[in-house]
């Protein structure tokens, strides 16, 4: 079959020829030939040699998503069957069920399958369309998934900001079976949590935090534990299960609270063992200080704060005042665990970051771990941008 072309400007040909997914507006020299939004178009070298396929959209700043570097492989409905197979064939080979039944399936681009999203809860998948490329496969999608995973439903929760820079409105709601259950309860390394996939954050459930949340329980054995920006208490579990004294979780949303709450008596913990507080970290972390109150283990799991380069200054700015507030409660010998999910925040400069609040402080500062996203949210390494989480395990003194 024969695309349109689109011709790159001299110089633009090296990122495309490492395999990377996004080809930007600026790097665009021609578009030859009739083709609508959405539809696969052949990339060329300002030379005129064939690179790669993908799917375009003019309203957007990455103007092409490359899907294919093999000049044979046509993007027909096996293409997508392929995709899928693959990345579901590299889940099993986690052995992810032994641990949850709460995983990602398809992670975008780094799973080849750019914009979009597949999240499995027990019986149930959510998805989420981030592309009009994808948009306008998205039956076909949904077709295969339910053909290859069986779910009792396919739910999408595509009502994320980044829609709208490809020209796509909101939307939500059942796309197979049946309609899922206000909250599923998903099991994880053997505690169990309440889902809402309907009008969770994300997806429902910080999935990327599994294998972080299991290697920082066994720190907090015997802690009073602060758990900030605690969402529906996930660490709060895990710390009590690991034989934590006690447990604050802190959040803005009183929705997230009360769902932590019930997850922490789902898992057999009193109500003596945990408190929740409503309210902005930023002030309740300096309350904390200024009433003399401590902690043995403080964990700080902070929404995005970098969003675009420019922001990336004000941005370090929040990150190092979370965890300048956050030391100024640990006791000596105590824990830091501290996250940073923006991706333009890197692991070197989030180091430093923390560094600087260790000097402000006054604190002496050991990192015993360094925590990334877990294994269903793989980094393909000809698109580093899939990584966004990484975290420090710390020892305060
Ligand atoms: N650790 C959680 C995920 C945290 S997501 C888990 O493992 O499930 C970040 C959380 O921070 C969200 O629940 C959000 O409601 C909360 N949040 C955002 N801004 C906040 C602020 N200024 N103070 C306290 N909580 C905040």
């Amino acid at each position: 079959m024969r695309h349109a072309r689109l011709i790159l400007k001299p110089g633009h040909d090296r990122p495309v020829r490492r395999h990377h997914p996004w080809i930007f507006s600026g790097a665009v020299a021609e578009l030859e030939g009739r083709i609508e939004d959405g539809e696969i178009v052949d990339v060329y070298s300002s030379e005129r040699e064939w690179l790669a396929r993908g799917y375009l959209n003019r309203r957007s700043q990455i103007i092409v998503r490359l899907l294919t570097w093999n000049p044979e492989e046509a993007i027909d409905e096996s293409f997508w069957e392929r995709r899928i197979d693959r990345a579901l064939a590299a889940r099993h080979l986690l052995g992810l069920d032994q641990i949850t039944d709460a995983y990602r399936l398809v992670y975008a681009e780094n799973d080849w399958i750019p914009g979009l999203i597949v999240d499995r809860y027990g019986d149930f998948l959510v998805i989420q369309s981030l592309t009009l490329g994808i948009e306008r496969r998205k039956e076909l999608l949904v077709r295969i998934l339910a053909e290859r995973c069986h779910p009792t439903g396919i739910y999408e929760r595509s009502d994320l900001d980044v829609r709208a820079k490809e020209g796509l409105p909101p939307a939500d709601g059942v796309r197979h079976g049946e309609m899922p259950p206000e909250r599923i309860v998903i099991r994880e390394h053997g505690h169990l949590f309440r889902v809402d996939i309907q009008h969770g954050q994300k997806t429902g459930f910080y999935l990327d935090q599994r294998e972080n949340r299991r290697r920082v329980a066994p720190y907090l054995a015997g802690a009073r534990v602060l758990n900030a920006f605690s969402y529906t208490g996930a660490f709060a579990v895990y710390a009590l299960a690991a034989g934590a004294e006690s447990v604050v979780n802190l959040d803005t949303s009183a929705e997230a609270l009360a769902e932590a709450a019930i997850n922490l008596q789902l898992n057999g913990f009193p109500a003596s063992r945990f408190e929740n507080i409503e309210g902005d970290a930023f002030r309740v972390l300096r309350q904390f200080r200024a009433s003399g109150r401590r902690f043995q283990a403080v964990i700080l799991d902070p929404p995005k704060f970098a969003f675009a380069q420019a922001h990336l200054e004000r941005a370090a700015r929040g990150y190092k005042d979370i965890n300048l507030q956050a030391l100024h409660l640990i006791e000596p010998g105590g824990i830091l665990v501290t996250f940073s999910c923006s991706g333009l925040v890197s692991a070197d400069l989030f180091q430093k970051i923390v560094f600087a609040a260790a000097e402000d402080a006054g604190r002496e500062v050991q990192i015993l771990e360094r925590l990334g996203q877990a294994p269903d949210h793989p980094v393909r390494l000809s698109f580093p941008e899939g990584g966004y989480l990484k975290g420090l395990i710390c020892r305060v003194w």
